[in-house]
């Protein structure tokens, strides 16, 4: 997931290696920069011209480049032909399991949104098995509205990313430990691959708040902020933290599990079974049961209902005027907070971002949050730490799975060779 446009070719690298490098170069350059021409390219990258007529060539050939509109003027010289990131027929699909939904986000290969399916769905109950089953389901449901062609290419599918919001051992393409989904060492990837027939597509499993973090990064309201941390904000609390435009994974990938920081030794038990992690105090879970102290039946909310319905009952409620769920708001806003601040105190960030439910509520919990964290924060103005909410919803982690499948489309567009040759995918399959 690096975005960093890697010029440096390394020592002793054969000739797919030097391709595949340079073929990276001239993509990522166009997906970050947006467009721009051969002769601009050549002379950002340090290559020949003619060497980047050549990839460009291969690329246009791959349906990944076009030509776009007409020649611009540049200076001195003739008028130059713009390129621009095509590959309208890539479908990236990013998926996401989590305790109350099920989501599936399509792009193409430049990121854009072609499909988007949500479903409340009850996964605890249904266990690993079947909700790998249903989400399977969901993502058959896209790539048959997906069959068609696309532009005058035959939609090719790059890649599968699934979100689950525990710990991911990404080499294994399985997860490790969920504790709100109730699974241990579930091989999803595998599972998800007998189910599709996919074919050479990779299929992967990446954490939640990490992949949702990587949203924000790329396409979110503050895209660009190098250091940003992204909370998710569901049953369970997740973080995906960026340090200088890299996300940090830790020695095994397990970093960034913000929602288990021990907040209170004497508070609520906690989902992973400890007592006064942060999750206890902020998660969906710990709101609702302080929002509605009989029960949430009372006000009509039915455990079934997907996070943002529970979420508007409750904003409903506050509106009215609701002195529980105002008190209980308040609480939750400081919390979340204090917790933001010990992150600031860390991590220095530009940014914390609040996503899932916090986006419904941010108009009671923003303000005790701020003030909590500009409390807790040693550097003045907390240390220029925004803490705000996401634009991308319920949909960040499955978007964060779809660029994580577009990125290694452009760090190697040669796997689409194969690809497009032997498609034994689905929508080969219907076709033929
Ligand atoms: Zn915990």
């Amino acid at each position: 997931m690096d975005e960093t446009v890697v010029s440096v070719i390394p020592s002793g690298a054969g000739h797919r290696e030097i391709r595949r490098n340079n073929l990276e170069v001239v993509l990522r350059h166009l997906s970050l920069a947006g467009p721009d021409s051969r002769a601009s390219i050549a002379s950002r990258a340090g290559l020949t011209r003619s060497t980047v007529s050549r990839l460009v060539g291969e690329l246009m050939d791959l349906g990944l480049v076009r030509e776009t509109g007409p020649p611009q003027a540049q200076g001195i010289g003739r008028p130059a032909t713009m390129l621009e990131l095509d590959g309208r027929h890539i479908l990236a699909v990013g998926a996401e399991v989590n305790v109350d939904y099920l989501a599936v986000l399509v792009t193409d290969l430049a990121g854009r949104e072609l499909y988007e399916q949500r479903r409340a769905y009850d996964a605890i109950a249904d266990g690993p098995g079947d909700s790998i089953t249903a989400l399977a389901g969901l993502c058959r449901e896209a790539l048959r509205a997906l069959a068609g062609p696309r532009g005058r290419r035959r939609p090719i599918v790059a890649g599968l990313t699934v979100a689950v919001p525990g710990l991911v051992d990404a080499p294994a393409r399985a997860v490790t430990l969920a504790p709100n989904l109730r699974w241990a060492g579930v091989p999803v990837a595998g599972q998800l691959r007998e189910l599709l027939e996919l074919g050479p597509a990779p299929v992967s499993v990446g954490n939640d708040a990490s992949l949702a973090a990587m949203a924000e990064y790329r396409v979110g309201s503050h895209a660009g902020t190098s250091d940003l941390i992204y909370i998710t904000g569901e049953m369970g609390i997740g973080g995906g933290i960026i340090v200088a435009g890299r996300p940090l994974r830790g020695v095994r990938g397990f970093g960034g599990e913000i929602g288990h920081m021990k907040m209170d030794p004497e508070g609520p038990v906690c989902g992973c079974g400890r007592r006064g992690c942060w999750e206890a105090l902020i998660g969906l879970h710990a709101m609702l049961r302080l929002a509605f102290p009989g029960g949430p039946g009372h006000h009509g909310v039915a455990a079934g209902d997907p996070p943002e319905a529970k979420a508007a009952t409750v904003a409903r409620l506050a509106r009215a005027g609701d002195t529980n769920v105002l008190a209980a708001l308040a609480g939750i806003g400081r919390w979340v907070g204090i917790g933001a601040a010990n992150l600031a105190n860390v991590f220095n960030p530009r940014a914390i971002i609040l996503g899932g439910y916090f986006t419904l509520l941010a108009d009671w919990i923003l303000p005790p949050a701020a003030g909590a964290l500009a409390e807790g924060v040693l550097a003045p103005e907390a240390g220029g730490c925004t803490l705000t909410t996401s634009s991308l919803g319920f949909s960040a982690a499955a978007r964060g799975g779809a660029i994580h499948v577009t990125d290694q489309i452009i760090s190697d567009p040669a796997l689409l060779d194969s690809r497009s040759q032997g498609d034994r995918g689905p929508l080969a399959a219907r076709r033929g």
